[in-house]
């Protein structure tokens, strides 16, 4: 990356209301057959424009093809059933409604790739595409065929890789893989959940990074971190690991988060992309914030390594909000470039 302090976000942006129910997860979409194709295009396209308006150096697909981050890639394998539906407790905080899996999992043709192309064909900026993580796959299905999170987690991790390869082929410069599962199964994120993921970037030559946050700012959410005390210590407890594995960046949530900032020091030699926009509320950061955020990231990241990014997806967001928060967090770097650069 030539920019110094590239912006991205760090997933799904809001879809126009022609699409899809504005601010809800899940939304249905509004069209079907080929207009839903040719819409699904168009929002993608005014998607990025508003990414390049607001002066994002790292532009996204901002997830207008996909209905939900995990979901969706799910839905296009064989293997899962999504009449068969379980209880089952998300993430450990919420019970959910989830499609069961009856038999071996399996890709029978890509996923994103023609989308990617698309991305790919409207801009020569750098992009970057996002794919859920292995860990946080399993963790929204009921396991009826390998009864091993272990096993269906490595199994998914083969079938993200043929994605991503294909991914890396149509031109994408960083795949990143959605782990917010991290943030809550420590064992196992240790045990086999980096493991998993490092399986799924085997052999890719482009970018790679992972995400992990404390979700959407939907109320299950801003319910759990209510429990989570004065500091949030997390990301500690996998950060070691993480330091030591083959990804290239670490996506994390920084802005009114409680996260002890001097915790970056565990992933120290990592690039890092520092959430300095809050996706919970509907108050947009001044340059000024945005800036400050940085500024005490700079403490533990090198300014080379740095990529300011947003804490999580702004999907449930207004169309007016996220923007005023991309714009605010271009300002922001452009601040701190300034100071490091004397420019
Ligand atoms: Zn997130």
């Amino acid at each position: 990356m030539k920019t110094l302090l590239p912006t991205s976000s760090a997933g799904s942006l809001p879809k126009p209301s022609w699409l899809a129910e504005p601010e809800t997860l899940w939304s249905p979409w509004k069209l079907q057959g080929e207009e839903l194709i040719e819409g699904k295009q168009d929002a993608l396209r005014v998607s990025l424009q508003e990414q390049q308006r607001a002066g994002i150096d790292i532009v996204s697909d901002g997830e207008q093809t996909r209905q939900h981050f995990v979901t969706t890639f799910i839905e296009h394998l064989d293997g899962v059933d999504f009449e068969k539906r379980e209880t089952v407790r998300i993430r450990n905080r919420y019970d959910a409604s989830v499609p069961t899996v009856v038999g071996a999992v399996s890709r029978q043709k890509p996923v994103f790739v023609e989308d990617a192309r698309f991305l790919r064909s409207q801009t020569g900026q750098p992009i970057k595409w996002a794919l859920p993580g292995p860990m946080t796959m399993i963790d929204t299905l009921y396991d009826a065929h390998y009864q091993s999170r272990e096993k269906l987690a490595w199994e998914f991790a083969k079938i993200l890789n043929q994605e991503a390869k294909e991914l890396e082929a149509a031109g994408v410069d960083i795949i990143q893989f959605d782990e917010p599962a991290f943030n809550v199964f420590f064992d196992e994120v240790n045990d086999w959940g980096i493991a998993a993921l490092e399986k799924a970037i085997e052999g890719l030559k482009c970018e790679t990074a992972v995400h992990i946050c404390y979700g959407y700012g939907i109320k299950a959410n801003t319910d759990w971190k209510k429990t989570l005390g004065s500091e949030w210590r997390q990301y500690e407890e996998v950060f070691p690991r993480l330091q030591r594995s083959n990804l290239d960046l670490i996506s994390l949530e920084c802005q009114n988060s409680r996260v002890p900032i001097e915790l970056l020091e565990l992933i120290r030699g990592k690039k890092v992309m520092v959430g300095a926009i809050d996706v919970a509320t509907n108050c947009i950061e001044t340059p000024e914030q945005v800036a400050d955020t940085l500024r005490k990231a700079l403490q533990f990241v090198d300014a080379d390594q740095l990529y300011p990014c947003t804490n999580c997806g702004m999907a449930p967001l207004s169309r007016q909000v996220a923007r005023g928060k991309l714009s605010a967090l271009s300002a922001g770097a452009d601040i701190v470039r300034r100071e490091l650069t004397g420019a």
